[in-house]
């Protein structure tokens, strides 16, 4: 049952991004840079496994597949998600910074939007663990991890952009619009394919979208779909990441 929620959301994680046009060769097709999966349960000793991405291999802790143990983690750890598709999402922004920022000339811009990632990662997740968040850190991240360390506010941002295309291309391709009669609602006509709109677009439709869902969440009497509000400076790291994806995907 757990390796077939972990290869669910993997699958849904490989179809956005090639939907997106990013390269994804396995590591049996690229036995240097190729993208490697591995899913681990702790043994009987209690050895736990970290979740985590190192040199294009991504680990899952396949206790994450088991919803009572994430859904208690997710509340301990004061998370509005914490999903497998997320992690996935989440993993694979470490594995595209070594691909399209770290050795490129990208760095400069990636460190003016994100800060510098040579800072002690060690002490950035003791500080981390030991005073949680600064205060209003949702004024200038997308998450309370992404203000650990630059790296982690990279991947949860990756992270977070995949999720927003990936439900906007669910929504054009069920035909979703919106035409209310009322002229305070939103509307959402654009149905322009993900992979072919610009940035600005993206955003214009995203919260059109995220209102109806929410809204739709709520008459069932379930917690919002999307429990996030944007600030200015985080659209401004999605749009880092919109530009960084569009440019691998022309190449
Ligand atoms: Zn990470």
């Amino acid at each position: 049952m757990y390796w077939y929620r972990l290869e669910q959301a993997k699958r849904r994680l490989l179809y956005t991004l090639s939907e997106l046009g990013l390269d994804v060769k396995s590591r049996q097709a690229d036995p240097e840079r190729g993208l490697e999966f591995q899913f681990l349960e702790a043994d009987s000793q209690g050895h736990g496994v970290m979740t985590g991405h190192n040199n294009g291999l991504i680990t899952l802790n396949i206790a994450e597949a088991d919803d009572a143990h994430r859904e208690k983690t997710r509340t301990a750890m004061h998370e509005p998600y914490r999903t497998l598709l997320g992690h996935f999402r989440h993993e694979t922004g470490h594995y595209f910074f070594d691909r399209l920022i770290g050795d490129t000339a990208r760095i400069a811009p990636y460190r003016t939007a994100f800060g510098d990632e040579q800072q002690d990662y060690q002490a950035a997740l003791d500080r981390h663990y030991n005073e949680g968040p600064p205060p209003n850190w949702e004024e200038n991240f997308v998450s309370a991890y992404a203000t650990m360390h630059p790296w982690e506010d990279w991947a949860e941002t990756w992270a977070h952009y995949l999720h927003i295309v990936d439900t906007l291309d669910t929504a054009v391709s069920c035909g979703l619009a919106l035409v209310p009669d009322t002229p305070n609602e939103p509307t959402l006509t654009d149905q322009t394919p993900v992979e072919d709109a610009d940035f600005d677009d993206l955003m214009k439709r995203w919260f059109p979208l995220t209102y109806v869902l929410n809204s739709l969440n709520r008459s069932l009497g379930q917690p919002d779909g999307y429990p996030f509000t944007l600030a200015p400076a985080v659209i401004d790291k999605l749009r880092f990441v919109h530009r960084v994806v569009a440019a691998a995907a022309r190449r």
